[in-house]
């Protein structure tokens, strides 16, 4: 079924094929190389004067292990939004269209602008929930990809899998679910449902939990099928020796990151708590940020940039977010200077 989804010129498509595809060993005088060496070296990273891995094969296998999928079942991107991007060109054509259930990230949107395809949004409920008949019945034969964002940005909350599941059994495209926040949920990622669920593509990423935004490294967990077709169509060298090495050298690194996890949770129901007090409306959040409506919270958001250096983000023009800003969860200091910052703001607005 997955194939028949498949942009139909894409189908028998041949990839480039890179000169580290035929060999990986021996004597490279193929790819025009500085055989000489590389101007600087870098820790972590031998032999940068080559062409990194096209199917980043050594991080595949580090993530297979670590997530115990095989890693036919898992795709390496230049960040999530690198997948978001090959997804949308790999599926959807010129007169189909993605789904989206707004507020979400923003991502999906601009990627299938910049396609060329349509964009078929749809509200979440009053609650931030997915309404599934409603969302059902919109759907039609030209709604490619559904795309669920889990916990979601910027509302916070998650999709469980059993409404996962009813989507994707229930629409005849592929359903993405994106777990950038995953690691701050109640609930543990999808990653393990791809085996039963043939149109689930999962995303995770290195840049939120494992704090590592700046390296560029995401993947998608799915079908094989959809793993074959995505290395197909990335372009040849998408991940860089450096960025696969560090995200190796992270997963090695598991306890730094459930240590963050840890303080960063606790971070959140201060931070959540705090700005209750101060007469804010803090929606749950299962991720590392929190998501609060205040009178006029924008005018909030512009003062704290303005006099206090203190940057969040304003939601309030998005559907569903009026008078909503967004915060990060910071370091506890960074957290008590906001509070102290909001107080002195209120103070004198009230
Ligand atoms: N998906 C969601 C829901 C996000 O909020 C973000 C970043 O903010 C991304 C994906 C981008 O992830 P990456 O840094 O892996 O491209």
């Amino acid at each position: 079924m997955i194939k028949s989804l498949i942009r139909k010129n894409l189908i028998n498509f041949r990839a480039y094929t890179s000169a580290r595809s035929l060999y990986q060993k021996g004597v490279f005088m193929d790819a025009n190389e500085n055989s000489l060496g590389s101007a600087i070296s870098a820790e972590y990273s031998p032999e940068l004067n080559r062409y990194p891995d096209p199917l980043s094969l050594d991080l595949r296998k580090a993530l297979a292990e670590f997530l115990n999928i095989p890693e036919k079942n898992i795709f390496a991107g230049n960040g999530s939004d690198e997948i978001i991007d090959l997804l949308i060109r790999l599926f959807v054509e010129q007169d189909e269209e993605i789904v989206v259930l707004e507020p979400t990230y923003g991502v999906y949107r601009v990627s299938a602008e910049i396609a060329g395809v349509n964009v078929r949004s749809l509200l979440l409920t009053e609650n931030f929930r997915v309404d599934i008949p409603s969302l059902l019945s919109q759907v039609n034969s030209k709604s490619k990809i559904i795309f669920l964002c889990s916990p979601n940005n910027p509302t916070g909350n998650i999709i469980r899998f059993k409404d996962v599941e009813n989507i994707s059994r229930n629409f005849n495209g592929i359903v993405v679910v994106d777990e950038a926040y995953i690691e701050f949920a109640s609930e543990p990622s999808l990653v393990n449902k791809v085996s039963v669920l043939e149109n689930l593509v999962v995303l995770r990423t290195f840049s939120k939990a494992w704090g590592l935004a700046g390296v560029r490294v995401g993947y998608a967990v799915a079908n094989e099928i959809v793993i074959e077709y995505l290395n197909k169509i990335k372009l040849p060298y998408n991940l860089n020796r450096i960025s696969s090495a560090l995200a190796i050298k992270a997963l090695e690194a598991n306890p730094q990151m459930l240590e963050f996890r840890k303080v960063l949770l606790e971070e959140r129901e201060k931070l959540a708590g705090n700005l209750t007090n101060l007469g804010f409306k803090v929606f749950p959040s299962e991720a590392n940020f929190l998501l609060v409506n205040y009178p006029n919270a924008g005018e909030v958001a512009k003062k704290l940039a303005l006099d206090y250096g203190i940057i969040v983000r304003d939601f309030n023009s998005k559907p569903l977010l009026k008078d909503c800003i967004r915060i990060s969860v910071g370091t506890p200091e960074q957290n008590q200077v906001l509070i102290d910052s909001i107080s002195k703001i209120l103070q004198k607005i009230i």
